[in-house]
């Protein structure tokens, strides 16, 4: 492994490889806009990460069972690199299906003592969780920036949403509280929400962080205990986590994190130790693991990919709509599966289109752009671009062959806009997820539309207009679970919900919010009757 220079720039690590908050800026909550960071000036580049280092540490992550840190011994090690410079920073292990037994059984054990606490003093746990995040956020950004490559603006917004997560299942006491009917005289039903056991979540690599604080909280605070499968590819973030759990006294066993790749997916899906499993990842993963799951009779809810149609009505605002559909495309360099990913125009658009590719060009990779996740990931969006181009598309801006001086090893994709990309083309149809734009022309809203309904896809589509009537015209054609009107990336904050329709989500419920609330709990309705007053009603 290459020694890690962690640089001025960076916070300190201490003598135990933890971050302590040093020398990086962080944004007030104000400052960083956690729906669309890409809107918001980013505020550093990457951390440089290629000199040579007196104060480098290993950072091999470890699994996370029973409230310690465990050496995997005899497994495979996976490497992890740092995007922006292609160096191995650190390896992971590749678990087996053994290790995931030994961590649902210290979740097992942990299980009755936890869901018996009442879901007030549970709460504690989150709130003093909370502010270690925010007393953590520099050291929690550095290390995603590292890990995934994200600039450092994107990063602390990806703790700040963290935050605001864990603030959700704080309150969960108010909003799971007061399900109770008097039904007739002197009969009452109540309905309780109770833990489901032990429950899996897998994530993905574009979210270190804040995929993993989609279920981690609220899955907790409902009573469960939970075991976490970080992507491979990112797994040093969920160290981190599991560490500043167990800081904020949640007892051993309540959370657990396992390494591994598809292996430990599979072992999750069938284990009969684990009562339910949620799954954030690619279209194709999303199916398998629903399918598995749901054949081991688990409860499931899977999030696949994304296809995100943004149609551009010749009426919208042009500066707000060109900034803002570049920030969509290239924040978090197009790895969000909220990402603008063609943008549909209505009639006339080449006024917004000009304006477009000026904001797009002015970005700046290596600066304020991070890079791809992997080199195969940079080989696969340059294909596309190049496919597009040869099937007819017009390249308004190109960002194949990015190269940045210093980081020559890193996976760098410029913002690239493509016109005239016609509905049939590959790069219209399929995720791309990388900081690409197509632009397909059409004559009608109704024609836009039809683009956006023929994709498989559902997570997110918005309309850019100034026409209120228009908007909701286009809001309630859409189809997908997520969307907005004016804005790029239209996450819904708490305590609404994140979920998509269609191939982009297989379950019921949502992930986030209200909407994770029946799926991480089972209702026992109970009904009361008392013997003096049943049988007589208001007409008697
Ligand atoms: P991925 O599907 O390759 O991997 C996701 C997780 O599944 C990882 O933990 C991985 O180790 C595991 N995995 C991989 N292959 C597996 C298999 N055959 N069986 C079981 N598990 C397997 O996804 P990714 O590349 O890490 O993430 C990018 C994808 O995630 C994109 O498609 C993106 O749109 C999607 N995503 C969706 C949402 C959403 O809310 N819908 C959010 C974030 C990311």
């Amino acid at each position: 492994m290459e020694a890690l220079d962690l640089g001025a720039a960076t916070p300190e690590l201490t003598a135990r490889g933890q971050w302590r908050p040093g020398d990086v800026d962080v944004p007030s909550r104000q400052e960083t806009c956690i729906l669309d960071t890409a809107t918001q000036p980013l505020l550093k580049p990457p951390v440089d990460m290629t000199a040579t280092a007196a104060r480098s540490r290993q950072l091999d992550a470890r699994n996370f069972i029973g409230g310690q840190f465990v050496e995997s011994r005899d497994v495979p090690l996976n490497e992890v690199r740092n995007p922006a410079t292609g160096t191995v920073i650190a390896h992971a292990p590749l678990s087996r299906p053994s290790d995931l037994d030994a961590a649902v059984a210290a979740a097992t054990a942990a299980f009755p003592a936890w869901s018996k606490n009442p879901i007030k003093e549970r709460v504690q746990v989150f709130f003093r969780y909370r502010r270690l995040l925010e007393d953590n956020i520099a050291g929690l950004a550095a290390l995603i920036t590292q890990e995934h490559g994200k600039v450092a603006g994107e990063a602390e917004a990806e703790i700040l949403k963290a935050i605001e997560l864990t603030e959700f299942a704080c309150s969960l006491p108010q909003i799971v509280a007061g399900e109770v009917l008097e039904v007739s005289r002197g009969v009452e039903c109540r309905i309780e929400r109770h833990p489901l056991g032990v429950v899996a979540s897998i994530v993905p690599f574009n979210f270190p962080s804040m995929v993993p604080h989609w279920t981690i909280p609220n899955a907790i605070a409902l009573g469960n205990c939970l075991i976490l499968k970080p992507s491979e590819l990112v797994p040093l973030s969920a160290g981190r986590i599991a560490e500043l759990l167990r800081d904020a006294g949640l007892p051993a066993g309540v959370f657990g994190v396992v390494h591994g790749g598809r292996e430990i997916a599979e072992a999750i899906c069938d284990h009969p130790g684990i009562e339910a499993v949620t799954f954030v990842g690619s279209t194709r993963v999303a199916q398998q693991v629903y399918r598995r799951a749901g054949g081991s009779l688990k409860r499931v809810l899977a999030l696949g990919g994304a296809k995100n149609h943004l149609i551009v009505l010749p009426d919208a605002d042009p500066d707000l709509t060109a900034a803002n559909i570049v920030a969509s495309m290239s924040g978090c360099s197009g790895q969000r599966c909220m990402a603008a990913s063609v943008m549909v125009a209505v009639s006339e658009a080449d006024h917004i289109i000009g304006r477009l590719v000026e904001h797009a060009r002015a970005i700046v990779p290596g600066s304020t752009l991070g890079p791809v996740i992997s080199g195969e990931a940079k080989a696969r969006i340059e294909r596309y671009i190049a496919e597009a181009e040869a099937a007819g598309a017009t390249v308004l801006l190109d960002g194949r062959n990015a190269v940045v001086p210093g980081r020559e090893g890193g996976y760098y994709v410029g913002p690239t806009v493509l016109d005239h990309v016609s509905p049939d083309m590959r790069i219209a149809q399929e995720e791309v997820f990388g900081p690409v734009l197509a632009i397909v022309r059409t004559r009608s809203v109704d024609e836009a539309l039809r683009v956006e309904n023929a994709s498989p896809y559902g997570n997110a589509a918005s309309v850019y207009t100034e026409n209120g009537g228009l908007a909701r015209y286009v809001t309630e054609r859409a189809s997908a679970g997520m969307v907005g009107v004016n804005v790029g990336v239209p996450v819904p904050r708490e305590p609404f919900s994140f979920g998509g329709w269609n191939e982009s989500k297989y379950g019921a419920c949502d992930i986030t919010g209200r909407g994770s609330i029946e799926f991480w709990t089972q209702a026992k309705k109970i009904t009361t009757k008392w013997t003096s007053e049943a049988g007589t009603s208001w007409m008697s």
